[in-house]
């Protein structure tokens, strides 16, 4: 028997029984019984006595009959009182255990009395109702526990599920997800409808001896789709999907993950074709011995079963691991093997083009005025990743339902990536001298930015507060950048500078503020990095530290290179601030004018700043 009959019996044995509770509580079932129960009787009266009230009217001689019932528990007494009106009522008495006597007693009075024998049950009722409880408390427990481990992750965590794995299931998925939800990642699309296409007629390949992959790595950053796509290829083959997160094998017992993983890929393999997808795969599959501390036994031991699982089927019957990480570079050595994840997609962030498609598929369920232009959306958020485009068309609706508005207009849209670039607007300062020090400041950085050719253009300048920001410049890139030269670079530090040298200018040495520290970050960043990633200083092409900051091992040179590399970022930095501090006071005439509108208007957009400079100076166009 499978498990899905012994669930259905299980079902039926736990129905069968809650009905015939249900029918055994309304007395439907003890036919017998019923007649001979004393609330039954038609003269019944609700009011009882203690059994030492009774004894008392039993002295009193105020007892006329008893008739005593359930082995003689209980007893119905016709007594009439002074206190009870004289007249004759039925009277019930609950006769403790050990009353033995009683009987004696009411011989001893003289009263009538009749002993009624509790109900001969039939002897299926009787096995029926003994039994019941044990076994319905018994299918239950078993019931929930084969379940357990179906119903998502809880499973995991109740102690007798220990080691079943706490991979979703669904047996066809209704995700609805379709290869024409996804956009903007061609490339990965392409190789997974392959995919797919083995899925559901494996014979064409292994006729011609193709070898489809069983692992394949989907790498890149959060939010790019990577969830998705391994959700389209199981609904696109109509195949079980069996999703799970590296971190959730991570557990603080040895040896469970390992289970676990055992577990996962034991349902897999009894259901082919099928998706195993593992998120975050990076948090099991670290490199081993990389780390210090105990916990990593437990990791290591969990990477050891995965290699062991996918080594273990060696023709792919079709299970096909799906892995998805944003750091590939930490990964195992072991896992990347031929026959393990030997095939990797790089999943990036979606270019201009890819960003039209997103919006563009999450705009589909939106009604959306015929102001917006999704093109002109998508040039506006370089760098945006599918999730975080998704939640910006749905900033976009709520803002729109909060404006009681039936259709979401370029009004909530520029709202929405205001917010989700520079967080939630907070109040506008009072008029002081502190707004105007920050207005010089941002129309600085926007002074400076228009006027280089190498600088992006200004999309917007505000006062009005943003997250952390007091007032904010935003600049909007025309293309996606993929290479960066170095004239953009030093521009992009001259810009960044305008703000202070601004402030230094206009306010004096004196009244500089602290306004400015993210921007220097900023600036020695960028400079730090020309010197010692890219080779942009006199020291030459030489790579000094690797993408995260680490030194690396430069032989016997390394006398003295970290003060060249201070002196070189200095450099930089020195040379930048001067040519800021030229287009400052080359510009002071309309800089003020600006700042006087932007204390006016608090936002100005970047058609109207460079209207505004034009007048006065010549700007240079950029590509
Ligand atoms: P990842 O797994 O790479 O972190 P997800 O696949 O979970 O990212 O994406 C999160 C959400 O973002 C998706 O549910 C979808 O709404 C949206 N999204 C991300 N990438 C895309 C894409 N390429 N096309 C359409 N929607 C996307
Ligand atoms: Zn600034």
């Amino acid at each position: 028997m499978d498990r899905n009959t012994i669930q259905k019996i299980l079902i039926g044995i736990v129905l069968a029984a809650c009905i015939f509770i249900g029918l055994k509580s309304f007395n439907v079932l003890d036919v017998e019984n019923t007649q001979t129960r004393p609330e039954a009787t038609n003269n019944i009266s609700s009011s009882r006595m203690t059994y030492g009230r009774f004894l008392e009217y039993l002295e009193m001689g105020w007892v006329k009959q008893v008739d005593l019932y359930d082995n003689n528990r209980n007893a119905i007494v016709q007594a009439s009182s002074p206190e009870l009106g004289n007249r004759p009522q039925s009277i019930r008495v609950e006769i403790p255990v050990g009353a033995g006597q009683l009987i004696q007693k009411l011989k001893e009075y003289d009263i009538n009395f009749d002993a009624h024998p509790a109900p001969r049950k039939s002897i299926f009722i009787t096995i029926a109702s003994n039994l019941l409880l044990p076994v319905l408390f018994i299918a239950g427990l078993f019931f929930f526990f084969q379940n357990s481990d179906n119903f998502g992750s809880n499973g995991g965590n109740s102690p007798m599920s220990l080691g079943k794995s706490p991979a979703r299931f669904d047996e066809r998925p209704a995700t609805g997800i379709s290869f024409n939800d996804i956009a903007g990642i061609d490339e990965a699309k392409a190789e997974f409808e392959e995919i797919v296409s083995f899925l559901k007629e494996p014979e064409r390949y292994t006729l011609v001896g193709a070898k489809i992959p069983k692992g394949v790595l989907l790498v890149g950053p959060p939010g790019t789709g990577k969830t998705l796509l391994a959700k389209a290829i199981a609904s696109e083959a109509n195949v079980p999907f069996y999703s799970v997160a590296g971190s959730e094998f991570v557990e603080m017992f040895i040896g469970i993950g390992a289970a676990r993983i055992r577990d996962l890929f034991k349902k897999a393999s009894e259901n082919t074709p099928c998706i195993v997808f593992i998120d975050e795969i990076d948090a099991v599959g670290r490199e081993r011995g990389a780390g210090i501390g105990g916990g990593n036994d437990e990791r290591e031991q969990t990477l050891n079963q995965l290699l062991t699982e996918m080594d273990g089927f060696k023709e792919n019957k079709g299970v096909i691991v799906v892995g998805a990480t944003n750091r590939v570079d930490i990964l195992d050595a072991a896992l990347l093997r031929p026959g393990r994840f030997d095939r990797q997609i790089t999943v990036g962030l979606p270019d201009r083009l890819g960003r039209i498609g997103i919006l563009k598929v999450h705009a589909k369920n939106k009604p959306l005025d015929e102001d917006v232009s999704l093109v002109q959306l998508a040039n506006r958020t370089p760098g945006f990743s599918g999730a975080d485009l998704a939640n910006l068309l749905n900033e976009a609706a709520i803002l729109a339902t909060r404006y009681n508005k039936e259709t979401i207009s370029k009004k909530e849209v520029n709202e929405a990536v205001d917010r989700i670039i520079g967080g939630i607007a907070g109040a506008t300062m009072e008029d002081s001298k502190n707004k105007k020090l920050i207005a010089y400041h941002e129309v600085g950085h926007a002074i400076v930015g228009s006027v280089l050719e190498h600088h992006d253009n200004v999309e917007k300048i505000t006062l009005v507060p943003r997250g952390g920001a007091k007032g904010l410049t935003w600049f909007a890139p025309e293309e996606d950048q993929g290479l960066v030269s170095r004239s953009q670079l030093i521009a992009r530090i001259i810009g960044t500078l305008g703000g202070r040298v601004a402030e230094q200018i206009v306010f004096g040495e004196p009244e500089i503020t602290t306004g400015a520290s993210n921007d220097l970050q900023q600036v020695t960043n960028i400079a730090r990095q020309m010197v010692t990633r890219f080779g942009m200083s006199n020291i030459g092409p030489i790579a000094l530290e690797d993408s995260n900051n680490e030194q690396m091992f430069l032989g016997g040179e390394n006398e003295g290179i970290s003060d060249r590399i201070d002196m070189e970022v200095c450099n930089i930095v020195n040379h930048c601030e001067e040519v800021a501090k030229e287009i400052i006071l080359n510009n002071r005439v309309v800089i003020d004018l600006a700042v006087e509108k932007l204390l006016d208007a608090e936002t100005l957009s970047g058609e109207e700043f460079r209207e505004l400079v034009s007048s006065y100076t010549v700007l240079p166009s950029k590509k």
